[in-house]
């Protein structure tokens, strides 16, 4: 870890300033990812601009139109066991406590979960190429140990995925990320916030440099019927994802009247597939119906020598976690779905 100063900001506008002035400075707000990136001397940081000065972004609050807007320097635990997220955006709890551990849970931030860093164990080895890390190095993992990588969306330049359980239910829900910088304020449509690596994979988001989530917007959506959360990775906790899978509906009649199946642990960000969404509309829902929606979905999925597995992976998680959602009570702790 390289010398750094730190500093504790009570205005956003001057932590703005100081992140966009000097690209050296980076924020830290729970510090579960920066911290290690510093250890590892991925990132070297100037100075340390702490956001936890900042007011009025730690909490939970609802619109007068019902959305729930979350505060970005709220923590996930404080998110996840909300009484307003546990009733309304079940499928939200859900994944954020799918993730990490109950200690980094309890310091991490929402606005930081949006920020994380992929776990590409080459980005974190100083000592070998990465074009996410040093652009233009190269991308070692493409003809390397890939086990952990993507089989959507990838590109020659890189490979890595993008690691959140928590984001993979903002993308299904629609959720909107409103930020702030000294020259005023905007929002981002969850789905257009992180990006797909082509040649620029440095770039994980579309931030402007200077800018800082402030919430994260809900819509007044009622998902909290028929929901699941489906994580598959190598041990049962404390683990990245190497597929999960957030599925929500609408059921009416017999018939599903709107779908959202968005992939974790796949690609560089979030995966969905509006394609498959629009293909269950209207379908009732039964396991044959949701093998389309799967095939849809990776229609265009490309494996690499050691996550060729995660293609067929996938596609057992999907079918299994929309068969899930139909069964509320399949979402207790211990409880084994019957399929
Ligand atoms: Fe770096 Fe991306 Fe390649 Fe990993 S996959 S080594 S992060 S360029």
């Amino acid at each position: 870890m390289n010398n750094f100063s730190y500093t504790k900001i009570k205005e956003l506008s001057d932590a703005s300033v100081l992140l966009k002035d000097h690209k050296g400075n980076k924020a830290i707000a729970g510090g579960t990812n920066i911290v290690d990136l510093m250890k590892y001397f991925v990132v070297e940081a100037n100075t340390l601009v702490d956001l936890n000065g900042i007011s009025g972004m730690d909490a939970l609050t609802e619109t007068e139109t019902g959305s729930v807007l979350l505060g970005a320097l709220m923590t996930n635990a404080a998110t996840a066991y909300h009484p307003v997220i546990e009733e309304k955006y079940p499928l939200l709890s859900r994944t954020i406590l799918a993730g990490a551990s109950g200690q980094i849970r309890n310091m991490a931030t929402n606005g930081g979960n949006l920020l994380q860093k992929t776990r590409c164990y080459y980005f974190y080895d100083p000592h070998v190429p990465c074009n996410k890390r040093e652009p233009g190095s190269g991308c070692p993992a493409v003809k390397g140990y890939n086990r952990i990588h993507a089989i959507l969306g990838h590109s020659q330049d890189c490979i890595a995925v993008f690691p959140s359980d928590m984001c993979v239910a903002l993308a299904a829900l629609n959720a909107t990320v409103h930020v702030k910088s000294a020259e005023g304020k905007r929002q981002i449509d969850f789905e257009d916030f992180h990006r797909l690596p082509g040649n620029s994979p440095e770039i994980d988001n579309n931030l402007k440099e200077g800018e800082i989530i402030t919430a994260i917007e809900l819509p007044n959506e009622d998902f909290s019927q028929n929901y699941s959360y489906l994580k598959l990775r190598d041990r049962s906790s404390y683990a990245f994802a190497l597929v999960s899978v957030a599925t929500a509906f609408k059921i009416e009649n017999n018939r599903i009247t709107e779908a959202r199946i968005a992939l974790g642990g796949v690609a560089h960000k979030p995966w969905r597939s509006h394609e498959a969404e629009e293909y269950l509309k209207g379908k009732s829902p039964d396991r044959e119906h949701f093998a389309q929606a799967a095939e849809i979905i990776l229609a265009d999925a490309k494996g690499f020598k050691h996550n060729r597995f995660k293609i067929k992976l996938a596609r057992k998680a999907i079918i299994r976690n929309c068969m899930m959602a139909l069964e509320p009570d399949s979402q207790r702790p211990g409880a084994k779905p019957s399929l």
